[in-house]
Order: C-alpha cells, then sequence, then structure tokens
C-alpha cells in the first residue's frame, strides 16, 4: 500500500491498553491514513497481553507480538521496528505521554514535506521546581557535550521513513539507543514539539538507577571521549611527579629532607584514586566489546496474534 504507516508501541505492565490503543487508530483514521499498528508485549506480568490479543482480534489493522520475557523498552521497539512493513515508521510509547494527535502532522511533514526523519520533541515542562530544573539542565547538558545526544528533550517518539528504518536496521549493535541511533543516521530531518502529558494510568518504569545507566550508555556508545580522560589523567600526573621529584632532590642535596609522610599518603590516595576511575572507563568499553561479541539476539519473540489469525513462533 502506498504511503503506508508502521506505528509501533512497546507496552510493558500497563493498565487500559485499548483506550490508547483506540485513541492512536481514532487520530489516524479520521486522518485518512494508511496504517498497521504493532503491540509489543514486553514480558508483561499483569493481563496487557490478553488486552491485546483481544484488540488484535477485533481489528484488522492490529498485530501483537510477544516477548519472551521482559527485555526493555529499547530491545521492544527493535522487534516492533523489524515487523514494521510500512513506507515509513513511528515509535509512540503506550501510557500517552506521547500525544497521537500529532501523528497526521508528522506523517504529512514525510509525505508532502519530503522529510525522512521527524523527531518528537518535548517543550520544557514547567512544574518541575527551579533547583531540580538547573540541576537537570546542566546534566543534560554535559550529557549532549559528552555524547552528542540530547536526552532532556529528545524523545522516541519519532518518524522514520524506510529508507531511515533499513539504515538503523543495517546497524549490528545488540545494545541499541533508539534514540542515538536514529539521529546518528542522519537524513532530512525536521522536529515537531509537543507537551508531555501525565501519565493516564500506572507509573513510569524509570527509576534513578535505570536512567544513570541510561545516561552511561549513552556516552560510551558514542563517544570515547572518558577513555582519553585515562591519558589526560596521566599528562597531569606526570607534571604533578616531575614537579616534586625535583623539589624532593633538592632537599636531600642540601641536607634537610623531610619525613615527607603526608606527601607520600596524598600521593597514594590520588593515585589510587585515579587509577581505579580508570579502570573503571576502560571496563565500561571492555563490558560493552563482550556483550556485542556475545552476538545474542536483540529479543526473542514468542507469539505473534494478528486477526487472519496465523500464530507463530520465531526468533530474531
Ligand atoms: N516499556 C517497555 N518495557 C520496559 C519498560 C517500559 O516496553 O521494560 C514501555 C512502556 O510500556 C511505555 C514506554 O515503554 O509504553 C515508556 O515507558 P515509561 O512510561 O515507563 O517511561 P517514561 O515515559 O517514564 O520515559
Ligand atoms: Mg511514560
Amino acid at each position: 500500500m502506498n504511503g503506508m504507516l508502521s506505528v509501533v508501541m512497546p507496552i510493558y505492565n500497563e493498565m487500559r491498553i485499548s483506550a490508547g490503543v483506540e485513541r492512536t487508530m481514532n487520530v489516524i483514521e479520521s486522518a485518512g491514513i494508511p496504517y498497521e499498528l504493532i503491540l509489543v508485549d514486553d514480558g508483561s506480568t499483569n493481563d496487557s497481553w490478553n488486552q491485546m490479543t483481544e484488540l488484535a482480534s477485533r481489528y484488522e489493522t492490529i498485530v501483537a507480538v510477544a516477548l519472551s520475557r521482559n527485555f526493555g523498552k529499547e530491545r521492544a521497539l527493535c522487534a516492533g521496528l523489524d515487523m514494521a512493513n510500512g513506507d515509513c515508521c513511528i515509535c509512540i510509547d503506550s501510557d500517552m505521554q506521547h500525544p497521537p494527535e500529532i501523528i497526521p502532522e508528522m506523517y504529512n511533514l514525510w509525505k508532502t514535506e519530503g522529510y525522512e526523519v521527524v523527531e518528537g520533541v518535548k517543550n520544557a515542562r514547567i512544574k518541575e521546581n527551579p533547583l531540580y530544573r538547573i540541576c537537570a539542565k546542566s546534566f543534560y547538558s554535559f550529557l549532549k557535550k559528552m555524547s552528542g545526544i540530547d536526552l532532556q528533550n529528545a524523545s522516541d517518539y519519532r518518524l522514520l521513513d524506510k529508507k531511515a528504518l533499513e539504515a538503523w536496521r543495517s546497524m549490528p549493535e545488540k545494545e541499541t539507543f533508539f534514540r542515538g541511533m536514529s539521529s546518528w543516521i542522519g537524513f532530512r530531518r525536521t522536529q515537531v514539539y509537543f507537551d508531555v502529558s501525565e501519565r493516564e494510568t500506572g507509573k513510569s518504569k524509570w527509576s534513578v538507577k535505570s536512567l544513570f545507566a541510561l545516561a552511561i550508555n549513552a556516552i560510551t556508545s558514542y563517544s570515547s571521549i572518558p577513555l582519553y580522560f585515562a591519558s589526560g589523567f596521566g599528562i597531569i600526573f606526570l607534571l604533578f611527579f616531575l614537579i616534586m621529584l625535583i623539589q624532593t632532590i633538592y632537599m636531600k642535596v642540601n641536607g634537610h629532607a623531610q619525613n615527607g609522610f603526608t606527601t607520600v599518603i596524598i600521593l597514594q590516595l590520588i593515585i589510587g584514586t585515579v587509577t581505579m576511575i580508570n579502570i573503571g572507563i576502560i571496563g565500561i568499553y571492555i563490558k560493552k566489546i563482550y556483550e556485542e561479541t556475545k552476538n545474542r539476539p536483540r529479543y526473542i519473540i514468542s507469539r505473534v496474534v494478528r486477526k487472519r489469525g496465523d500464530e507463530n513462533e520465531n526468533n530474531k
């Protein structure tokens, strides 16, 4: 079908799935866009899958895919995107924090203006307290400098043309980061702004720990700057050592060598810390190499349900 849109929606333990799904379908249908909706169940432990199969057996445009366990949103997106058959695709959250109302606008930018990537960008939220805002802002701008990726306002809510999707698919890494990878591929791109609404039901699955992990992943996937820290520290300490060396020899020659205990302790501490930090940084990269070389599948599909009734199992 010409101009078909594939909408990918990852779902993990959400509450009222049909409300969001039907709202999305209404928007797309009233804009007259040919579409398919791929619902990916990321190993939910509540009745999400039942709700999804119910929807898939009711509407022909819906495909429900179940992963064999919880793989995380990134992998759920991969599964959905790999199944997409459209001429373009959009990823959208199932908790309706990404308002489906802007889908026609994104679609038209692709269809009539020829943009190949349309990024949904979050309007700044005003609710948060000022101190938190300042901290968050500097944290995100640091991240942006390090990784080249805007984690603050950028979102996974974006439209990709078929060509861009192919380019994304050709990236073999197992540890994916959709926002970063879909920026890295380039292509003609534009932005659409949207207001993040409150979650309709349930609660966010992000914890401080997982955000921190995401930040580390964003930095180490797109930048090798941290690896240069080691050499940087090394050079600074070399200078420091030379000065200390000269001073020590001078004292010795002049016959008033001091016991120097404090200096030794401080030096020990500094060297120890710097060495540890750098081994840690190198370790993170080695872990990444290790994970990639294991070459495991990004996700495992356990079931696929669509109205035509072909239910099958396969791995990817
Ligand atoms: N999600 C998922 N797997 C997970 C966690 C979340 O598929 O392990 C889905 C979730 O159902 C939702 C989207 O990813 O559709 C965004 O999740 P969430 O709302 O928890 O994140 P936030 O909006 O806080 O960034
Ligand atoms: Mg959310």
